[in-house]
């Protein structure tokens, strides 16, 4: 006889336990399935020990500049294991947060995989559990490139399980994954290179951003290569020489990261049995109000396919349980000017269109809005790293549609400029907000016409 629910979670990451526990706070009764640690992508092997890394790179780059404002320190050798061993007691205190967590709302969790067997039936380990609605918050997982001894690289997640760092290192890609682990790896002392498969870096982001991004990381000592599409891995695992497409033989390096996107957790959730449909690369097709085309399944986040990105499947789980559940008929998540950072070094904020997607849409009524400049702290420093900032605003208003950032402080100043975005704001609106100096922000309130 099947437990019934009104909910089944599948999946407890970042999405999944939002949904969940709006759900169990609008009074629904909630069962949340999740076999490996609770967290997901987030907490275990994405955001949190990124941005941990991220910050450790950001002290390397620091104790470097120390001595030009006055300290008498020098970047001595960096112990990655006693860092990894406070990053993962982080990573456990977290589990522990987010069990509690749970509890608090009444969620329960099974820790056992789901497989759906029917409408409204989900196996949950071996018992069936029957819920009037099903969410499926699955996640994905990083791509490995089907090419000869493509075991010899690991991925984001062989990253975080990294007991020291390796010497030398190859990333293959050139977006979010590539961008910030080659900065955190090459802060710390690592031989960097970078295998991009056409010629630039963050190639679907503003130009602008991937230029400046580009001349930092040569700055950083990080070697780019471009057009560099692999077609095999020799070697063995600690001395992999990738063999391009086009002959060259980059190598040997003791560790290789793939960073070539991730594709969504679909396979064994019993998908085809149930007749949920999936698109061209394996996701959940969902519409906007995140259902799928079987009544009682909806799917949020990574599976999805769509923006994947932590923030987006908290909202979309979020504002999903209370349509299903807080009687909020109409809540759903507009997947439109979704602020996003990437902790590169420097980091980049943008939100809204690039420059080139603008144009694309709206030709001539684009005006575009441009600084670079040298930030304050690096006035005096050796290490001298540029910052850029940039307006996208169409029609006769100037409305804003689209900022983008490169350099200190870019990650924290976008979350308010997003609000405004969102809100409408047009150039004249953001010449009109009075300065704060001296800040990298303070750029794009002073950008001239
Ligand atoms: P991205 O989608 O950001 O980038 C994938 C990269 O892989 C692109 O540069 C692409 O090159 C390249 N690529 C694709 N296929 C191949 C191939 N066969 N050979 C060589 N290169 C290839 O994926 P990531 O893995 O970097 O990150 C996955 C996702 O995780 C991101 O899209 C983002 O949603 C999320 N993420 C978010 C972060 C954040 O919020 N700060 C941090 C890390 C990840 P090209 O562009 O030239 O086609």
């Amino acid at each position: 006889m099947a437990t019934r629910w009104d909910l089944i979670v599948i999946g407890g990451g970042s999405g999944g336990l939002a949904c969940a526990q709006r759900a169990a706070e609008h009074g629904a009764r909630v069962v949340l399935a999740e076999p490996g640690p609770i967290g997901g992508t987030c907490v275990n092997a994405g955001c949190v020990p990124k941005k941990l890394m991220y910050h450790a790179a950001e002290l390397a780059h620091g104790i470097a500049d120390a001595a030009d404002y006055g300290f008498d320190v020098a970047l001595g050798a960096h112990d990655w294991g006693a860092l990894k061993a406070r990053r993962d007691a982080y990573v456990r205190k977290l589990h522990g947060v987010y069990l509690e967590n749970l509890t608090k709302r009444g969620v329960t969790l099974l820790t056992e995989r789901a497989r759906i067997a029917g409408p409204g039936r989900v196996v949950i380990g071996t018992q069936e559990q029957a819920a009037g609605r099903i969410v499926i918050a699955s996640g994905g997982h990083p791509l490995v490139p089907a090419i000869p001894g493509a075991e010899l690289g690991i991925t984001s997640d062989g990253f975080f399980a990294l007991e020291r760092m390796p010497a030398t290192v190859a990333i293959v890609g050139s977006g979010y994954v590539a961008a910030e682990l080659s900065g955190v790896f090459a802060a710390l002392g690592a031989k960097v290179t970078v295998l991009m498969r056409h010629d630039r870096m963050l190639r679907s982001f503003d130009g602008m951003l991937s230029r400046r991004l580009m001349a930092a990381m040569t700055a950083d000592g990080i070697e780019l290569v471009a057009d560099a599409v692999p077609a095999a891995v020799s070697g063995r695992a600690g001395t992999a020489t990738v063999e391009l497409a086009d002959g060259r033989r980059p190598g040997p390096f003791e560790c290789l990261i793939w960073a070539v996107g991730r594709t969504p957790n679909a396979a064994g959730l019993g998908l085809e049995a149930a007749g949920v449909a999936l698109g061209g690369a394996g996701e959940i097709v969902t519409d906007l109000r995140q259902d799928t085309n079987v009544a009682g399944i909806h799917a949020i986040g990574d599976v999805t396919g769509r923006v994947a990105l932590t923030p987006v499947a908290i909202a979309a789980g979020r504002r999903l349980a209370d349509r299903l559940f807080g009687g909020e008929a109409d809540r759903h998540l507009e997947y439109r000017n979704i602020p996003t950072v990437i902790f590169s070094h420097p980091p980049i904020g943008t939100v809204g269109l690039s420059e080139e997607e603008a144009r694309a849409q709206f030709g001539d009524r684009v005006a575009v809005f441009q600084g670079d400049f040298m930030p304050l702290y690096h006035g005096i420093t050796e290490r001298r790293r540029r910052a850029e900032v940039k307006l996208v605003a169409t029609g006769p208003d100037r409305r804003v549609v689209g900022l983008h950032a490169i350099g200190m402080g870019a990650d924290e100043m976008l979350q308010g400029f997003a609000v405004a975005i969102r809100m409408g704001a047009t150039k004249a609106d953001f010449d009109d907000t009075v300065a704060i100096h001296p800040t990298t922000a303070e750029e794009v309130v002073t950008l001239r016409g």
